[in-house]
């Protein structure tokens, strides 16, 4: 949005470079804070951007302080999560790129509340934002970005990429492509064109079982349409491209996945490639039947 009002208003470069650096950078709190711009401008704004498009945030933050959990709203009302991770050497930022998801993957809360919405790119950005900016109090940076939180992003492609390029732009957020990963159920026709892009992000499948019988049973959605053989089969293809390693996450369900001839078959199923296995332990929570 910033860029098409540059754009409108056929601003010269310098207010461009003014206003990126005020609002990425030095993470001002309103576009009143914006005072390398003219007030004329500054209302012309104000009239054509909101200076956030996540609304009604509430925090929850763990008795540590290390976790802050955000709860915040669309302009049309439609519910967000997103969380920042605080360790000694890193700050990571756990975005949401849709309200709900239409995946609806047995174990998963917000697969069960449904899909409210595709998330905008500002939606995506400004959750990103609303946390840079409690960093920057602290001094702090942004480390890493997972798209791990409500949504699949291989089905909300064209936002997600526009996030990431605004992410990675030097002149806006500045992380370096390294840092972000994007977490996908595996969606194959969109999971390839995404990796066909060669952005240099990091990837990690949501794969929570070693065969294709118990992948449907568990996130039926995804897999009756894209088979793990398949799935696979593209993942050695890129890792054979590129020679990066692919990150699996598996979700330990007590008696469903986590037996050991489970992890037997998980290893051959990944034999052929440089992978990490993120073993993740269930959060029981309510209307689940998973332990
Ligand atoms: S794709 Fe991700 S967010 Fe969507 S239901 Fe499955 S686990 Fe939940």
């Amino acid at each position: 949005m910033i860029d098409l009002f540059i754009k409108k208003q056929n601003l010269p470069r310098y207010r461009s470079d003014q206003i990126f650096k005020a609002y990425y950078q030095d993470c001002i709190s309103s576009w009143d804070d914006l005072t390398t711009w003219p007030q004329y401008l500054r209302e012309e704004l104000k009239k054509d951007i909101p200076f956030s498009t996540i609304y009604n945030s509430i925090e929850k933050v763990s008795k540590d302080k290390n976790t802050i959990k955000l709860l915040c709203y669309t302009k049309d009302n439609y519910p967000i999560e997103t969380v920042l991770m605080k360790t000694k050497d890193r700050n990571t930022i756990c975005v949401s790129c849709m309200s709900g998801c239409p995946v609806g993957c047995k174990f998963c809360a917000t697969g069960q509340m449904g899909f409210k919405k595709n998330l905008s790119t500002e939606e995506i950005i400004d959750q990103i934002m609303y946390f840079k900016r409690i960093l920057k109090r602290d001094n702090k940076e942004i480390t890493n970005i997972v798209f791990m939180g409500m949504g699949e992003p291989m089905l909300n492609l064209d936002n997600v990429t526009k996030a990431i390029s605004i992410l990675t732009n030097p002149q806006k957020i500045g992380l370096s492509h390294r840092r972000i990963t994007v977490s996908t159920a595996g969606y194959i026709s969109e999971l390839k064109r995404f990796l066909d892009m060669n952005l240099g992000i990091k990837i990690a499948i949501s794969l929570h079982a070693p065969n294709q019988k118990l992948r449907e049973k568990i996130m039926p959605t995804v897999s009756k349409k894209n088979k793990i053989e398949d799935l696979i089969s593209l993942l050695i293809t890129y890792q054979k491209k590129t020679n990066k390693k692919v990150t699996y996450e598996y979700l330990l369900l007590r008696d469903v996945n986590d037996k050991p001839e489970h992890a037997k078959e998980l290893a051959k199923l990944l034999k052929n490639q440089i992978a990490l296995v993120n073993l993740i332990n269930f959060n029981e929570s309510d209307g689940i039947q998973f332990k």
